[in-house]
């Protein structure tokens, strides 16, 4: 799965917040008791569904055949998950006949008690006739749950216009049980065969293969998916909906899209990569991909990122992107990469309990730093690998262990430890065993446990065979502990001794020292010695010959470390570090040091040095930083950044080289913002009309009319909106809110929270306020339920901003529908 770290950032006046999302740690019974993996009392062997909607009451008619066998010792009793539902038959199949058995539910459990002990392997097939009713599921008797309904009808009825009807599962962790009896736990796996009948109007997706379609004479279709090969019942899938399929293929396999008949002219520009990139990981697993198909498809309202079903990846609506926001970049080609090495780490072997999570998610998170390095190069992996990092330091989360058998609720095990860490764990592991070995150790460990379920060790085993290493020390620091390390790093150089040294200090809280092997750079010019070493005691000195004082001594020299460290480089050492240790870490530090000191002649050379870095994450992220307060930043960086703007060929720098130039607000670059208004991003676009306003208002106010009757998104549709806005048009403010309503929920519709609230600050017209007002609390109202207590405060708060700014203006009947509205909310 993927999932989401969403961060406020609403900048407006009068209400400056910031806050970070946290996940929710809300307990479900208070206990912390040992989360074990589940007994194999029965194991799942073929599971066959028949099922029908009903879409006015968001039920499914479902009709299983579930055939088990004792995994090993003899039993005459079974135990299935099903939450929910209306169980109105439970028979033993012998054959063709059906002959009833006896059975308790108390609407989550079902236990049956067979005709007789079977004996461990001895296949039974049990038969269930029940109605699933996901919405009305409820826990422990709370109220009813909207993250884990396992079965979602989207706008059933049609009365939500402008939303397509649509149906689809999620199943992570133990949801599926919603719709299907099963033992809904990961260490089992079953071969499959569904039965859809659904309206003839729409498509269908599952597991496996379509083997066939059969047109009903009442106006519906009933679609035979089938899997033969086994897989984990939370992989389990369906998806329903009026769909454009878009076909692939690899090696003779249906690659496809399912996305909303709009998207699908850009269908190829969003997914079009996936076949290259299951070439690549059957190349670096050795593993050929296992299964017969690869399908993705998009979901309204998903409640997740992403996610791994079987040959069947559901994505959220993010994904669909039109042409104009492609031309940045595609945002959701990393979450495509990461649903996609699942198929292997997670569908092909899987967690056997979700304690051990991180055999699923830490190898997606990895996959995208893989891919990124195969297809735009290692600095592209770097910045990514960088970034996970810093999500996993913000994260908070030291007192975690990567492999965490006490947790109070499974859903906690989705955090930035499981994927991050994770990853960057296994990023660490790469390094230390070498690429040849790294992969290896993966198609062993793929290869022995394909179609099962593994555990932490299992991977270790495979690493150790391969390397014929004891890796107990690398499996227990990293897997079953916590934390990370935190270095005071102090170089000095003894010039009668002639010789540099490093004193390496391990700071962070608590007892536990860190074993970590490094490598350190010794500079003296041109030349450079690598230097292997290990850190690991609380205080660690390093002595290095150096004819001379070295120019630089570059600690952890492949950056590879998932550590914060502090060090006493100088600008001196920083300036030759940019230049001369290569790595977009040692750039980006380099960098960062720069920033810090823009009135230091050192830091402007480096700064006005990353302004051309090669790499165009590293040029945005000096022109982003740019202190144009600083004169000597302002008078060298501006002629650098015109012939950005000029020349730059990749949308996202460019546009941030436009905004800057924008701060000198000066007439002479008007006419290249003016020629920039008409780019075919949205973020150049919106970029540039917002400097074009600094220039010269009322060409941008008339740009801004202009461009308003078409449709836009992101930047742009912001800029239109503010700038309208600020001249008085109500259609900036109507636009501004029709942007927000539009977009899905994640990072851009929060940022976009904050120019809702400055238009409807501005806005003379009560209707105008109202359609605001109302967005901001439908907002609201949908928050997915893990992101209730972190978001759903922003609302009242603008409200009550809004309601103060409307009384202070004297706009009384503004205010007292404000009030009003507020006083709802309470
Ligand atoms: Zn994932």
């Amino acid at each position: 799965m993927t999932r989401f770290l969403f961060v406020i950032m609403v900048l407006m006046s009068p209400v400056i917040m910031y806050a970070q999302a946290t996940q929710t740690d809300k307990d479900i019974d208070g206990q912390d008791n040992f989360r074990a993996t589940a007994t194999k009392i029965n194991d799942l062997v073929h599971t066959k569904l028949d099922v029908k909607f009903d879409y006015d009451k968001s039920y499914l008619y479902g009709k299983a055949w579930i055939t088990l066998h004792p995994h090993f010792y003899p039993t005459d009793s079974l135990q299935l998950d099903a939450k929910g539902m209306d169980i109105k038959e439970v028979s033993l199949m012998t054959g063709k006949i059906k002959s009833s058995l006896k059975y308790l539910y108390d609407g989550m459990l079902l236990n049956i008690t067979l005709n007789k002990i079977y004996k461990g392997g001895e296949n039974y097939t049990v038969f269930i006739d029940y109605v699933s009713k996901p919405n009305e599921l409820k826990t422990k008797g709370s109220a009813a749950i909207t993250d884990a309904k396992g079965l979602y009808f989207i706008n059933p009825k049609g009365e939500e216009k402008d939303k397509p009807t649509q149906i689809w599962t999620q199943g992570e962790t133990e949801s599926n049980s919603a719709w299907f009896p099963t033992i809904d736990k990961p260490n089992q796996k079953t071969t499959d065969e569904i039965y859809m009948t659904v309206p003839s109007k729409y498509v269908t997706l599952s597991n496996g293969l379509l083997i066939s379609q059969k047109k009903n004479t009442d106006g519906t279709r009933t679609d035979y998916w089938k899997m033969d090969l086994p897989h984990a019942p939370y992989l389990f899938f369906m998806g329903v909906g009026d769909y454009s399929i878009i076909k692939d293929s690899y090696k003779g396999k249906e690659v496809s899209y399912y996305v909303e008949k709009e998207y699908a002219s850009v269908a190829r520009k969003i997914f079009g990569e996936t076949p290259a990139m299951i070439a690549f990981y059957e190349k670096i697993t050795g593993v050929p991909y296992a299964w017969p198909k690869y399908s993705q498809i998009v979901g309204r309202d998903y409640v997740s990122g992403a996610m791994e079903n079987t040959t069947a990846t559901l994505h959220q609506e993010s994904a669909q992107q039109d042409a104009r926001e492609l031309t940045d970049e595609n945002k959701w080609e990393n979450t495509i990469a990461h649903e996609l090495f699942h198929q292997w780490f997670g569908d092909l072997v899987t967690t056997e309990s979700w304690s051990n999570l991180t055999l699923n998610e830490s190898f997606a998170n990895y996959s995208e730093y893989l891919w990124n390095k195969y297809r735009y190069g290692k600095d592209a992996a770097d910045e990514h690998n960088y970034s996970e990092m810093g999500e996993y330091f913000n994260s908070k989360s030291e007192n975690k262990n990567l492999v965490r058998f006490y947790y109070d609720n499974k859903e906690d095990m989705f955090d930035a430890v499981s994927y991050n860490k994770g990853g960057n764990i296994l990023h660490m592991l790469q390094l230390y065993v070498g690429d040849s070995a790294f992969f290896k150790s993966l198609n062993l460990y793929l290869s022995a446990n394909k179609f099962k379920s593994a555990e932490a060790h299992q991977l270790r085993l495979a690493f150790e065979e391969v390397t014929g290493q004891d890796l107990n020390w690398f499996w227990n620091q990293w897997y079953f502990g916590s934390g990370n390390p935190e270095l005071n790093i102090v170089y000095s150089y003894d010039s009668t001794k002639k010789q540099a040294q490093v004193i390496v200090q391990q700071t962070q809280e608590g007892n536990k020292i860190f074993k970590l092997p490094v490598a350190i750079d010794v500079y003296n010019g041109t030349s450079r010695s690598r230097y292997n070493v290990w850190v690991q005691d609380k205080v660690d000195t390093f002595y290095f010959a150096s004819p001379s004082k070295p120019n630089l001594v570059n600690f952890d020299a492949e950056k590879g470390l998932l550590a914060i460290t502090k060090e006493n480089k100088t600008l001196d050492e920083y300036l030759f570090q940019y230049k001369n240790a290569r790595n977009y870490v040692d750039r980006r530090e380099a960098i960062d040091a720069a920033i810090e000191k823009q009135d230091q002649q050192k830091a402007v050379e480096i700064l006005m040095l990353a302004l051309n870095d090669s790499y165009p994450g590293l040029r945005q992220y000096s022109i982003e930083h740019l202190d144009l307060k600083k004169q000597d930043v302002k008078t060298l960086a501006e002629p650098i950044l015109a012939k950005l703007v000029e020349n730059e060929k990749v949308r996202k720098v460019k546009a941030a080289a436009i905004a800057q130039l924008g701060g000198y607000e000066s007439a002479k670059y008007s006419s290249l913002f003016r020629a920039a208004v008409d780019d075919s991003s949205y973020t150049v676009s919106g970029n540039a009309l917002e400097a074009l306003f600094r220039v010269d208002a009322g060409e941008a106010f008339t740009q801004a009319k202009r461009l308003s009757a078409a449709p836009s998104k992101g930047k742009l549709a912001e800029s239109i909106g503010s700038i309208l806005v600020v001249n008085g048009d109500e259609n900036g403010t109507n636009g501004l809110i029709n942007n927000f309503k539009n977009l899905a929920f994640g990072q851009e519709k929060i940022d976009a929270l904050g120019s809702v609230a400055f238009a409807l600050g501005r806005t003379k017209s009560l209707d105008n306020l109202k359609s605001g007002v109302e967005a901001l609390i439908d907002f609201r109202n949908k928050l997915p339920e893990k992101y209730k207590e972190s978001f759903g405060p922003i609302v009242p708060n603008i409200l009550e901003d809004l309601e103060k700014a409307k009384q202070t203006s004297g706009q009384k009947e503004q205010a007292d529908y404000i009030q009003e509205k507020l006083a709802e909310q309470k």
